[in-house]
């Protein structure tokens, strides 16, 4: 059975409306069960005896996703041509319905400016125009730790180089 929570209307056009789903052809499938454990929307099932996967809810899957196609090893799924969605996407309606979305959710969807950015800024104003580039001016520590700091994806021993100017203020603005 459907699932509502994906089996919905795609930019208000009703899901049973859209032909878009995998075909299997069972001859080519080798049965590893890829494609029904890949799928975030229970798309598939697998029949256990023949080691087959079954299409049990086809309007379930996302509306020009491929992934079960794409991580096949036997090539053994089909979808429609592409073409089938971008007629649709060229509807007026489905642009407004699209806008509509983006603005109904402009919060949740705004891009934020990423959280090292204040410092790089700080970074490049306290070295002046000198003509040097902002790291030109910063000193790197020895022994400095490597690797990414996992909240801001900043290099670890930049965010220490910037820290070791401390008499200039640059102390990044949150903890590694
Ligand atoms: S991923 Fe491909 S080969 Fe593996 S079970 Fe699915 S259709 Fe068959
Ligand atoms: S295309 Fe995507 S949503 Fe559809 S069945 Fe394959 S993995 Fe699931």
């Amino acid at each position: 059975m459907p699932d509502p929570k994906f089996a919905k209307p795609w930019h208000g056009v009703p899901r049973e409306q859209i032909h878009w789903n995998p075909t299997v052809l069972e001859e080519a499938c080798i049965g590893c069960g890829t494609c029904v454990t890949g799928c975030s929307r229970l798309v598939y099932r697998f029949d256990f005896e023949r080691k087959k996967p079954v299409v049990a809810d086809p309007l379930n899957c996302m509306v020009g996703c491929t992934t079960c196609a794409n991580t096949c090893p036997a090539h053994a799924i089909t979808f429609p041509p592409i073409e089938t969605v971008l007629a649709l996407e060229s509807k007026s309606e489905v642009r407004h319905a699209v806008e509509d979305d983006l603005l109904a959710r402009e919060n949740a969807l705004a891009a934020a400016e990423p959280p090292w950015a204040d410092m790089i800024t700080r970074v490049a104003r306290a070295i002046g125009p000198a003509g040097r580039t902002p790291l030109e001016g910063l000193r790197r520590p020895t022994g400095a730790a490597v690797g990414n700091c996992a909240y801001s994806g900043i290099p670890r021993d930049l965010r220490e180089w910037v820290a070791h100017a401390s008499p200039l203020d640059l102390r990044p603005p949150f903890d590694i």
